[in-house]
C-alpha cells in the first residue's frame, strides 16, 4: 500500500484513490491544503494496485524520443480566444470530440463556487468552464472512472490537465491504448495550494465586497501580453483588474512560494511525453511568424497519430501554422526543469495558517513604491500601444530568457 514518506513524492494526482478496490483511500488535506493518499489499514487487502497506478512510483526514467509535428493554433472565433488562456486550442479540440457525441473533461469552479475540480461536459457551450487555466490545484474525485465508464461505452473522451494528472489517467487506465481517447497536458509552471486561493478571495472578498460571479488567472482585459487577475463582480463598478506585478497571488505563484512540494523537484517536465498533445503559451509570437496578430497563440505539440488526426479534423475552427519542432520547443523552461525552491516558502505556509488574510497577503506582498512604478509603467505602455514593444525590448537587454509576464 501507499505510505508518503516524502510529500514531494507525491503529485496529488488521485489515480491511487480512483484504482483502490476497497475504496480505502482518503484524499486528505496537509497544513498547507494539499490532498494527499491516507489508507484505512483496517479496510485495505494489500493488493497494491495503488502502487502499481502511481505514476511518481511508476514515473518514466528516460525522455524517449518519438516523431513529433509542431503547430502555432489561433482559434478563429474571437470571443473564444479572448476568453482562453492563449489561443483557445483545448475549446477547438474538445468541441471535435463533443460533436462526435464525445465527452470533454476538463478543470473548472465547481458551479457557484470557487473550488477548481475536474469535470465532464458534453455541451459545446459549456466548455466555456474549462477555458482560461486556474493556477490552483483540482480536486479530481472519481473523474478516472468516469472517463473508464465512458469509453467503455465506445464514446470519444478528451482529457486534459497538468502533465502528472494525464499519467495518473493513464496509469489508471493500466496503460491500455483507446482509439478514441485523446489525451492533452499542458507545459506546467507547477500548481498552487487550494488554501493560498481559499485565503486570497476571503482577503478579496472583505476589500472590494459585492458578490463575486467570476475569477480569471489570465484575463486578457490588457492584452494577452499584459495579462491580469480579474474579479468579476455582481457590481461591474467593483470588478478588479490587476496585472503580474501587483496581484498578490500571481505575485505567489510566480515566486514560487505556493506550488506543492513535487512541483519543485517534478518528474514529468520533459519533451516526448506520452500524452497525444501538449499545449502552452506562444508570447513571442513574432519570432515565429508575422501573420499572427499579438491577442494570444497556444503552441500545439503533438506526439502521436491520433493527435495528429485531430489536429487536422479541426481546421475549419482554428489557424494553423505548422512550426519546426525544435524552435517551437526551443528555450521552453517550465517543460525542461522544476520551478526552483523558494527557500521562504516554510515561513509563508506557517503565516497562511496563522494570520488574518489581509494581513498575511500584506505582509507577503505589499505594494511598495517600486511595485507601484513597476504597474504605472506596464500600464502606461498598454494605454500607448507599446506593451509588446517595450516588454520584448526589455527582455532582450535586461532579463534572463524568461517569457513570462
Ligand atoms: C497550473 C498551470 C500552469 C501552467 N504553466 C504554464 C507555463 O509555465 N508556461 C506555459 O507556456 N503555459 C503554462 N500553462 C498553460 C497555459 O496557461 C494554457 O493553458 C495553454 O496556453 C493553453 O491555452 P488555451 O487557450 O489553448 O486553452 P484554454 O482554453 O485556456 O484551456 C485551459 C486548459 O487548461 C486546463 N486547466 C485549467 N486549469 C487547470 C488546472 N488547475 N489543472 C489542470 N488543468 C487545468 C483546462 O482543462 C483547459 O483544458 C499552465 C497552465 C496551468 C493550468
Ligand atoms: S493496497 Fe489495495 S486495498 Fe490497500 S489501499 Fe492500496 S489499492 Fe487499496
Ligand atoms: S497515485 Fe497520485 S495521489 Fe496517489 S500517491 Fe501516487 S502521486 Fe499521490
Ligand atoms: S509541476 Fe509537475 S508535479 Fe507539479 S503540477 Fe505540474 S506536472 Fe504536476
Amino acid at each position: 500500500m501507499i505510505i508518503i514518506n516524502n510529500k514531494k513524492d507525491c503529485c496529488g494526482c488521485w489515480a491511487c484513490f480512483n484504482a483502490c478496490p476497497k475504496q480505502c483511500i482518503e484524499m486528505k488535506e496537509d497544513n498547507e491544503g494539499f490532498r494527499y493518499p491516507e489508507i484505512d489499514k483496517d479496510k485495505c487487502i494489500d493488493c497494491g494496485l495503488c502502487e502499481k497506478v502511481c505514476p511518481v512510483i511508476c514515473a518514466d526514467k528516460e525522455d524517449n524520443p518519438h516523431k513529433q509535428a509542431g503547430f502555432l493554433l489561433q482559434h478563429k472565433d474571437d470571443r473564444i480566444r479572448q476568453e482562453s488562456t492563449s489561443g483557445g486550442a483545448y475549446t477547438a479540440l474538445a468541441s471535435w470530440i463533443i460533436n462526435q457525441g464525445g465527452v470533454a473533461f476538463g478543470a473548472g469552479f465547481r458551479k457557484d463556487t470557487f473550488i477548481v475540480e475536474h469535470q465532464a461536459v458534453s455541451s459545446i457551450n459549456s466548455l466555456s468552464i474549462f477555458r482560461n487555466s486556474k493556477y490552483v490545484q483540482s480536486n479530481l474525485w472519481n473523474i478516472y472512472k468516469q472517463v473508464k465508464s465512458c469509453l467503455n461505452e465506445g464514446k470519444w473522451v478528451i482529457f486534459s490537465g497538468t502533465p502528472c494528472q494525464i499519467e495518473g489517467l493513464r496509469h489508471f487506465l493500466r496503460l491500455r491504448e483507446y482509439e478514441k481517447l485523446i489525451l492533452v497536458d499542458l507545459v506546467c509552471h507547477g500548481i498552487p495550494s487550494p488554501r493560498v486561493f481559499a485565503k486570497y478571495i476571503e482577503a478579496q472578498q472583505s476589500l472590494i465586497g459585492g458578490k463575486f460571479t467570476n475569477v480569471l488567472f489570465r484575463d486578457k482585459y490588457y492584452g494577452y501580453h499584459y495579462s491580469s487577475f480579474s474579479i468579476y463582480n455582481k457590481d461591474p463598478k467593483k470588478d478588479y483588474h490587476k496585472g503580474i506585478d501587483t496581484n498578490e497571488y500571481l505575485r505567489a505563484f510566480f515566486d514560487n512560494l505556493s506550488d506543492r512540494p513535487s512541483c519543485y523537484d517534478c518528474k514529468f517536465k520533459k519533451r516526448y511525453r506520452k500524452s497525444d498533445i501538449t499545449i502552452w503559451d506562444c508570447f513571442p509570437i513574432e519570432q515565429f511568424t508575422k501573420d499572427f496578430d499579438g491577442k494570444g497563440t497556444t503552441r500545439v505539440l503533438v506526439h502521436t497519430e491520433k493527435g495528429k488526426n485531430l489536429i487536422n479534423s479541426i481546421g475549419n475552427d482554428v489557424r494553423l501554422i505548422e512550426i519546426n519542432t525544435n524552435k517551437l520547443t526551443k528555450g521552453v523552461r517550465e517543460m525542461f526543469h522544476s520551478v526552483p525552491y523558494n527557500p521562504k516558502r516554510e515561513q509563508f505556509f506557517v503565516d497562511l495558517n496563522n494570520m488574518e488574510a489581509k494581513d498575511f497577503f500584506n505582509k507577503w506582498f505589499p505594494i511598495t513604491f517600486r511595485v507601484k512604478m513597476n504597474a504605472f509603467i506596464r500600464l502606461s505602455c498598454h494605454k500607448l500601444g507599446i506593451y509588446t514593444l517595450a516588454k520584448r525590448l526589455f527582455l532582450k537587454f535586461y532579463t534572463r530568457k524568461d517569457e513570462r509576464g
